[in-house]
């Protein structure tokens, strides 16, 4: 008897009927013997909905009280979504129990809309499991200190599944989604995109960090740091197919590099739609410069991702850089108003339209040209790349929003990621 978590997403507890298909086939885990939690998403949709109502009341609102608020009421979506499943599972004929995070409790610490996780109480959920009971527990949020409901984050289900997996020390965390693993890229995007039936946990931490919505990026890390096995698989299958096969499908995310020896040089492409650039033209070039900018936007606690400082002409620079979209205004407002006067800059430019293209693979530590041949297959198809930024095992290009889908298009042909492994 082993313990397991499964967690299902949005798309797949997104009606009675597809909530009463997870019901069922958790009831086929828990009756092949294995204990069962399972930590379920809201609705679909359900927590854009009522993060819009928030936003119809209050369109500017960025204040601590408010992200307070928000947190409150997004969680709402989960708690519903696992009081359903809680029902269902017991016109199965099974003993379940639904519990929101402050329950269990799952603690945070205090930064609202994405706050992290410090512990999980398994006290509660093991009485729950050794009763027999299955256990569901609501994702994406927990509780602070002062008990105020705080949540992880969007996508952060992922995160409360693998952190209570590693809680529990469960066998494995299954990921059940709207797709049956994890692509060589978006196969929305790409329909050639080809599973991968493993990938490396450093891969996969690239891959989210760099904008793969599959798996949210701080349940990577959480796999990494307590070494969780975690699998990506679907949750559109029958639900009573057999539970070996099942057990076997979708992407398992290793921890040993050995296995990826046979693997492509670049095992998938990443791209990203949520930063924006911003630009300040015409800076005098002198020591301090970078420190004068990003200080004042590190001190608004605004995360810089990708930075450029161009060659000086005349004495004066242009220094750009990429934020989060959600900051863009914070930001270029701040430059505007405090920056500029006190450098003598000639003006403060914005961009949203950009997005991140990145190729990713732990092949590219041991290869080089990899980035050449990326720039050469977008330079063919006339995409103009405005930054650049590397590490061991990626390469990103920031280009114009409206190449993106050419240009992962283009990348994904160029390292003939449709083909499978040799
Ligand atoms: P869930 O609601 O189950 O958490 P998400 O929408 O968060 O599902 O994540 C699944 C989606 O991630 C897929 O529908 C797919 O469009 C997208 N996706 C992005 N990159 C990849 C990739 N490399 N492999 C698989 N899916 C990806
Ligand atoms: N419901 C939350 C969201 O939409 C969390 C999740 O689905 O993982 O972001
Ligand atoms: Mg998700």
């Amino acid at each position: 008897m082993s313990l397991i978590v499964h967690k299902y997403g949005g798309t797949s507890m997104g009606s009675t009927e597809r909530i009463r298909n997870v019901a069922k086939r958790v009831a086929k885990w828990a009756r092949a013997g294995h204990q069962m939690v399972v930590v379920p998403s809201a609705m679909s949709g359900e927590t854009n909905r009522l993060l819009g109502l928030a936003k119809e009341l209050a369109p500017e609102r960025t204040d601590t009280s408010y992200d307070r608020e928000l947190d409150m009421l997004a969680a709402t979506g989960e708690q519903a979504s696992s009081a359903l499943l809680a029902i269902a599972l017991q016109a199965e004929g099974m003993h379940a129990v639904s519990y929101a995070g402050w329950q269990v409790p799952i603690r945070t610490n205090s930064a609202f809309t994405k706050a992290r996780i410090e512990s999980i109480d398994d006290k509660r959920v093991r009485a729950d499991l050794d009763a027999g009971r299955v256990v569901i527990i609501t994702g994406f949020q927990g509780v602070d200190d002062e008990s105020n409901v705080t949540t992880l984050g969007r996508g952060g289900s992922d995160t409360s599944a693998v952190a209570v997996a590693a809680a529990l020390k469960a066998k494995e965390c299954l990921i059940y989604t709207d797709v049956d693993g994890v692509y060589t890229t978006d196969p929305r995007v790409v329909p050639e995109a080809r599973r991968l039936q493993t990938v490396s946990f450093e891969e996969m931490l690239e891959m989210a960090s760099l904008g793969s919505k599959v798996l949210q990026i701080r349940s990577v890390e959480f796999a990494g740091k307590y070494k969780v096995p975690l699998r990506v698989l679907s949750s559109f299958t029958e639900w009573n197919i057999d539970i070996h096969e099942e057990a076997k499908s979708g992407t398992l995310i290793t921890f040993e590099e050995d296995e990826q020896m046979e693997q492509a040089v670049v095992s998938g492409i990443a791209f990203n739609r949520d930063e924006a650039k911003i630009s300040v033209v015409g800076v005098p070039d002198k020591p301090g410069i970078a420190y004068q900018i990003l200080g004042a936007v590190a001190e608004a606690n605004i995360e810089v991702d990708m930075i450029i400082q161009n060659i000086s002409k005349g004495g004066l620079t242009d220094f750009s850089f990429t934020v989060h979209r959600n900051d863009f205004a914070r930001a270029t407002e701040l430059l505007k108003s405090k920056v500029l006067p006190a450098l003598g800059a000639t003006e403060v430019i914005g961009d949203t339209k950009i997005c991140k293209v990145s190729i990713v693979g732990i092949g590219m530590r041991s290869h080089v040209g990899i980035a050449s041949k990326m720039f050469r297959s977008l330079s063919e198809e006339g995409i103009n790349i405005q930054m650049i930024s590397t590490s061991e095992i990626k390469t990103s290009v920031v280009i114009d929003e409206k190449y993106m889908e050419l240009a992962v298009r283009a990348l994904h042909k160029a390292f003939e990621l449709e083909q499978s492994a040799a």
